[in-house]
């Protein structure tokens, strides 16, 4: 075995985090999930606080933590454009804040800390497919920038904390992921499909349905996080996606398919600054990391619906 760690996971309650804290309570590390419970829940960790390994706290990293740790993974921060947008403001504090925070501890304590960066800092991109030195169209004032311009200011901290005080620094640019853990009311794409079929509801297309994702299985990424977190002398930022490129309305059709549901699909207005394209450029994480995601959005997605079967049916 590894040598046995005490990693930080803030998110660890939400969708990857938990999945996260769980593949690393596996390999056998000491691991404390810090949440708010804004969007995630106790429910998501429930089967790993038996384990003595394990530790929930309630906290807001927007206040300071301390404790002593080998690593830190940032997770903490509403991801579906439902919550985040919810309280713009706490946003903005949550990713800034806490990268503060969550930095400030990486640097007493000598921790490598890695930012769950994302897909979103490249905006409404205008290069496709978008590889890590492409800067990013961002709209500043619109109603994502919340959560795009957080995280932007995020990977800034990251990156002048290991350039100013020499922090241990990872920052991985997550792109669009899904599976079971994703709430049923979460609002994104993946979780709204599945679950409206399966209860007979409107298929909700925004906008023509053109606009195109790239969808990832959780365990992939939680894969590739880790495989970041052993690779040394590597900062990132690096992409962490799965290029397969689908349009929406396409994704609509599989999992009507795939659930043999009758729901029809409805088209609704497309939300503000919705970015019309997404697909990562994934060869550096190829060459570094000597990743790239295994399970194809099919079977992902076989996954995830028997999930929401066992949960909301
Ligand atoms: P999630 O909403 O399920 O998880 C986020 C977790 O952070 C939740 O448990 C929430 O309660 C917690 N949280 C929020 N604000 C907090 C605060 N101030 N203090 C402490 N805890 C707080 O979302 P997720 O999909 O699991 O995303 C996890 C991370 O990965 C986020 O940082 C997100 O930006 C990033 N990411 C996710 C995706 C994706 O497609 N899922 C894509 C890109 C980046
Ligand atoms: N979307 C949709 N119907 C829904 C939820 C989302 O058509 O019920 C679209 C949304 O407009 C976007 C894409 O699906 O074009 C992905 O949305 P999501 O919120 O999952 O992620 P993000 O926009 O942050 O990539």
């Amino acid at each position: 075995m590894k040598k046995r760690k005490t990693v930080l996971v803030t998110g660890g309650a939400g969708f990857i985090g938990s999945h996260l804290c769980e593949r690393l309570l596996e390999q056998g590390h000491y691991v404390i999930a810090l949440d708010n419970f804004f969007s995630g829940s106790k429910d998501n960790v429930l089967h790993l606080l038996d384990n003595h390994r394990f530790e929930l706290v309630r906290h807001d990293i927007t206040m300071p933590y301390f404790a002593e740790v080998d690593e830190i993974y940032n997770l903490a921060c509403p991801a579906s454009p439902v919550h985040y947008q919810y309280n713009p403001i706490k946003t903005i504090k949550t990713s800034v804040m806490g990268a503060i925070n969550m930095l400030g501890l990486a640097k007493r304590v000598k921790a490598c800390i890695m930012q769950a960066s994302t897909s979103e800092v490249y905006g409404d991109p205008a290069v496709h497919p978008q590889l890590e030195t492409y800067w990013g169209n961002v709209n500043p004032i619109g109603p994502r920038s919340c959560y795009d311009e957080g995280k932007r200011c995020a990977e800034s901290l990251f990156v002048n904390y290991h350039n100013q005080n020499g922090v241990d620094i990872k920052i991985i640019r997550i792109f669009n992921t899904y599976g079971p853990r994703m709430r049923p009311d979460d609002g994104r794409v993946v979780s709204n499909f599945i679950v409206q079929a399966l209860k007979g509801e409107d298929i909700t297309v925004y906008g023509d349905g053109t606009q195109t994702r790239s969808f990832q299985y959780v365990d992939d990424l939680v894969e590739g996080m880790l495989k970041m977190m052993e690779t040394e002398n590597f900062t990132g930022p690096v992409n962490i996606g799965n290029p397969g490129e689908f349009k929406i309305i396409e994704l609509a059709e599989m999992v009507l398919k795939m659930t043999g549901s009758k729901s029809k699909i409805v088209f609704k207005p497309l939300p503000k600054d919705d970015p019309i394209q997404r697909k990562p450029d994934i060869s550096m994480a190829k060459e570094k990391l000597n990743w790239e995601p295994k399970i194809p959005l099919e079977e992902g997605l076989k996954r995830t619906i028997e999930y929401f079967k066992k949960t909301i049916l």
